[in-house]
């Protein structure tokens, strides 16, 4: 049974499962102004693991993950290029989805977003008011977090510590320096919705309480996010959800940051790594090893020889893949083949579990794998073929898991043949038939056949 550590109480815990057999998840998604970071890559690594692992052991996830597309970030850019915001957020989401794709990451069960769900967030900000939980000023309507019972859970703070480390309000009228906007009024020029209290936009932190308790229900499973998320933005959702007198996440799962030489990555340091240059010089299954290589909650070091080294461990994988793949064509199953195959699935699959139960530990699960698939080698070429094929087949299945897959970088497009596929949908769908079959020839030249269908284009190779 998987345990998790739970930022709310500082404990490893059971995941809880409302509906036996079945787990909720809802992890905060991108606020989508631009091309998406190493960080992102990883929390979206993460939280594929998690969700492959959990379907491994039987259970059904509903996987819900948003997209912030109305925020003062996209809505600025789109100021300074002169475009409309909902350019600059279908822009950003399309080289998201791409680069997600890219690194294998399965996409999530559900992707509301924000703009779909104004009017309920709108209505959730009335019925706080209406509670006394929130209160209107002149430029928007913000929560009250004293009247909050247990703002602070997840900082792990008390409200007056929090009043203290505050910052200076930036409207007067705010009664405390941690009450927060759940409503914006409007402002020149910006997007608006209308609302009780007049034109205007929600906050950030009210969007995640109604998609996550609205498409998933009261006391849903896990809620994940980046171990920046916990405040304010976690603490700000579940103050409005215990304000409503509604069961919130039972479990709260933060993934780590990513630091490149040492240093947490910010675009003001000059050490920030955009994921589509990243997958341009690097397999995207060495990312994701590295990602599984360090215990999700620590930060996570992204460097140019630990890649090299993660595609040092894919080169095996590939090898044993590969072998094995030779052998079968060669000699099929012999017999008593199968119960070796058997025996050494339930040892390999135990240690893995052992591994995995225990707070999802990546990094033990994934050496375990890698001393497999090295052993497994190893005796095929002593030629002791029957238990090299058993044991290499045991650890290829358990990578697979994890969602590392051999040979997987050939089978799957790269960014290069994505960005042209995107390109080529798009010309398709404007009509401009000439160009989009130029670009069909230019992935073509790249090595792969794009097939149209109901459901969008395919590619294959
Ligand atoms: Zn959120």
């Amino acid at each position: 049974m998987l345990r998790l550590h739970d930022t709310a109480t500082g404990l490893v815990a059971p995941v809880p499962e409302r509906d036996p057999g079945s787990v909720g998840l809802y992890v905060c998604g991108p606020t989508v102004y631009g091309p998406p970071h190493a960080g992102h890559g990883r929390f979206v690594l993460v939280y594929d693991v998690l969700r492959r692992y959990l379907e491994h052991t039987g259970k059904a996830v509903r996987h819900v993950s948003n997209v912030t597309d109305v925020d003062d970030k996209i809505v600025d850019r789109a100021r300074a290029e002169r475009r409309d915001w909902r350019d600059v957020a279908a822009e950003s989401e399309e080289q998201w989805w791409r680069a997600m794709d890219a690194l294998g990451a399965l996409r999530p069960g559900v992707v509301p977003h924000a703009t779909e769900h104004v009017a309920e967030m709108a209505e959730l900000v009335a019925e706080l008011v209406a509670r006394g939980h929130a209160y209107e000023t002149s430029d928007g309507v913000y929560l009250a977090c004293d009247t909050v019972e247990g703002y602070g859970m997840l900082a792990h703070q008390s409200v007056d510590s929090l009043r203290a480390g505050a910052r200076v309000a930036v409207s007067e009228e705010k009664r405390s320096p941690v009450d927060f906007a759940l409503w914006k009024k409007a402002k020149p020029g910006g997007p608006t919705w209308p609302s009780a209290f007049g034109p205007g936009r929600p906050g950030w932190h009210t969007e995640c309480v109604v998609m996550s308790l609205g498409l998933l229900g009261e006391g849903f499973d896990l809620h994940g996010g980046g171990l920046d998320l916990v405040f304010p933005h976690h603490e700000n959702e579940r103050a409005q959800a215990v304000a409503l007198g509604r069961r919130f996440a039972r479990l709260w799962v933060h993934n780590g940051l990513v630091t490149v030489g040492g240093e947490k990555m910010s675009k003001s340091l000059g050490n920030y790594v955009e994921l589509e240059d990243l997958l341009a010089s690097a397999d995207p299954r060495a990312y994701r090893m590295l990602v599984l290589r360090s215990s999700y909650r620590s930060p996570l070091e992204v460097g140019e020889a630990a890649l090299a080294d993660a595609s040092a461990a894919l080169g095996r994988v590939d090898e044993l893949a590969r072998r094995i793949g030779t052998l079968r064509d060669e000699r099929g199953a012999a017999s008593g083949e199968v119960d070796g195959l058997a025996r050494t699935r339930k040892s390999v699959g135990d240690r893995f579990g052992a591994a995995m139960d225990e707070d999802l530990a990546t990094p033990r699960a994934l050496a375990d794998l890698l001393v497999a698939v090295r052993d497994a080698n190893r005796l095929l070429d002593s030629g002791d073929v029957t238990a090299g094929r058993s044991l290499g087949r045991a650890a290829l299945e358990h990578l697979a898991v994890l969602g590392v897959e051999p040979g997987a970088a050939s089978d799957r497009p790269g960014t290069a043949v994505l960005e042209l596929a995107g390109r080529r949908e798009e010309a398709r769908r404007s009509g401009d038939y000439a160009a989009a079959d130029a670009l069909r020839s230019e992935i073509a030249a790249l090595g792969w056949q794009v097939d149209d269908s109901p459901s969008g284009p395919h590619l294959r190779r």
